[in-house]
């Protein structure tokens, strides 16, 4: 017998009309390429996103048709978030920062047929204009004033509106249609499309508040520095205008000084981003002498928040929250929302527990399993590959049978490519991604165990741990460090490690450097590490295996 209730189609567009109905003057605050600070309401954005949705079908574009975004944080982003995905149509954000060659490949493998472009970014793809496909229509997010001299005969984003109806009687389809695409950032081989759905961004918006309980709420300022342009800036653009929160958005002004002055000036709350960002903003609360006004919790991701950062700002009386996720889970995973009762807790316990990835969200199921995929404990210390399972998980990869195949297990279930344990009461730690791991004379090295040790190190400002091709041990760890002023003798890292590490788990060598490489979602490429250090010549000594 099945159940007498009705049944609505799950829309994104639905999202926004609530939120400018029951929340019209939450704002939206945006540091805009043009140079200038704007200020909206999700009211106002309503209309604009209509008038946007009119003028997509002005131009042609239909049901299904992929549009792109090359864009920086920002309410026009925000509006295309809205606009294309109302119309049922596809918006396929790109990430400025892939190389040239990823960047063609998207574009022509999405068959994007329009790209609304920052101004930032225009060069960009002058340069790629002829790799791309011929009927591309381009536009660029400004108004006439500030429209660039350009090759690509591009339409003016403001002129686009003008003019257009504020209203629109957004269309009803199946929830599961396509709604956003985004290429994971394919450190090896070409990127993978995760293609979202209306039902799988709704289900993620209702799903993600709750596992972060008081972060949600009107009036809540929340600046995501995670950016739109990559796994759909961790939800925020939904989660915001569902819960009435105020969005900030940075613009094209992510370092430290920058990201300090437009927290301090909107008294930003709530910060959202990867640690390398957090670590350019500690650096100027270090210069400041004190933390922005107002600011009083974190989300952290992307990659794992060393314990020392967590420290740091939980010092500086922020309250920290790790989130783990994947562009492939829409993107979010677990969240270590620090929840009532654990202020009791001594601080040691605290801030181990916040170095951890945390609790894993409701309908993202877990189970970590060995090389042959049988299932292992979750005890805590058992170490296996993450697999996850739910309805904001991808099924596949667009148009990519083969990655498609490989991605999901005999059961379902999703290959993360993450090592992980899981504690009996269900909190998650990452121990390494799987290819990061150094294979030591049959022994694994997790790198991020030796990366945590020594982040603790106070003149280590960052630092990294890949495998060095190695003639008895197949591999051994290289130790690479940003040195935060004066660098530390490098007996003394090791020093440091031998207290918690067995011999044969310590780095044979240590780099200084001025700066570690970034990938394009601004984590540490190790992949570039490990190609640029891998002729490197180890010391002779080489430390013997315990066993
Ligand atoms: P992306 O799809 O670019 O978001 O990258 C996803 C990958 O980033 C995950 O599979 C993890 O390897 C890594 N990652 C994301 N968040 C965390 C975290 N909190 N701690 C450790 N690794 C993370």
């Amino acid at each position: 017998m099945k159940g007498m209730m009705m049944h609505r189609p799950l829309r994104i567009a639905d999202i926004l009309t609530f939120a400018a109905e029951v929340y019209p003057d939450s704002e939206i605050v945006s540091v805009r390429t043009e140079g200038d600070l704007h200020r909206t309401n999700y009211r106002e954005t309503a209309g604009r996103v209509a008038q946007l949705a009119h003028a997509l079908q002005a131009m042609g574009v239909g049901f299904g048709e992929r549009v792109a975004t090359l864009a920086w944080n920002g309410y026009r982003h925000l509006e295309l978030y809205y606009a294309i995905s109302g119309i049922g149509s596809i918006c396929h954000t790109i990430n400025p920062r892939l190389s040239a060659e990823q960047m063609t490949y998207i574009v022509n493998h999405a068959e994007d047929r329009v790209i609304f472009v920052d101004l930032t970014f225009v060069p960009i793809l002058e340069k790629l204009k002829d790799a791309l496909p011929a009927n591309l229509t381009f536009v660029i997010m400004t108004d006439r004033a500030h429209m660039p001299e350009n090759s690509l005969n591009a339409l003016c984003y403001e002129e686009l509106l003008h003019g257009q109806p504020a209203t629109f009687d957004w269309p009803e389809f199946d929830e599961n249609t396509a709604a956003g695409l985004c290429y994971t950032s394919g450190t090896t081989g070409d990127p993978k499309g995760a293609l979202y759905s209306h039902r799988s961004t709704v289900l993620h918006t209702l799903i993600v508040p709750l596992s972060m309980p008081g972060v949600f709420a009107p009036g809540r300022k929340i600046l995501p520095v995670v950016p739109l342009f990559h796994v759909n800036a961790w939800g925020t653009p939904y989660t915001a205008p569902i819960s009435g929160a105020t969005l900030v958005y940075p613009g094209p002004k992510l370092d430290g000084p920058s990201l300090f002055e437009l927290m301090d000036r909107e008294k930003v709350w709530s910060a959202w981003g990867v640690p390398t960002v957090w670590l350019g903003l500690l650096n100027e609360i270090d210069k400041q002498g004190r933390p922005p006004e107002g600011f009083g919790h974190m989300v952290v991701g992307g990659s794992a928040a060393p314990r020392p950062m967590v420290e740091k700002f939980e010092n500086l009386g922020v309250d920290v929250c790790h989130a783990w996720g994947m562009t492939e889970m829409s993107p979010i995973g677990t969240t270590g929302q620090q929840i009532a009762g654990m202020e009791a807790w001594p601080k040691d316990k605290l801030l181990d527990w916040k170095a951890r990835q945390g609790r894993r969200v409701f309908n993202v199921e877990f189970k970590i399993v060995d090389e042959a995929g049988k299932r292992l404990p979750h005890d805590g210390k058992t170490v296996g590959e993450l697999h996850v399972r739910g309805n904001t998980i991808v099924a596949g990869y667009f148009k990519n049978d083969a990655a498609t195949a490989k991605a999901v297990d005999e059961e379902g279930w999703f290959g993360t490519g993450d090592v992980a344990h899981i504690s009996a009461d269900g909190i998650l730690t990452i121990t390494d991604r799987a290819k990061d791991l150094i294979k030591s004379g049959g022994e694994w090295i997790s790198s991020l165990d030796l990366e945590t040790i020594v982040m603790a190190h106070p003149k280590v400002a960052n630092c990294a741990v890949v495998a060095v091709p190695h003639p008895k041990w197949e591999e051994r760890p290289l130790l690479i460090v940003t040195p935060q002023g004066e660098p530390p003798a490098k007996e003394e890292l090791i020093a440091l490690l031998a207290q918690h590490l067995a011999k044969w788990q310590l780095p044979d060598d240590v780099v200084f450097v001025e700066t570690l490489p970034l990938t394009a979602t601004g984590k540490v490429s190790k992949l570039t590490l490990r190609q640029e250090f891998k002729d490197y010549a180890l010391p002779d000594a080489v430390p013997a295996r315990a066993s």
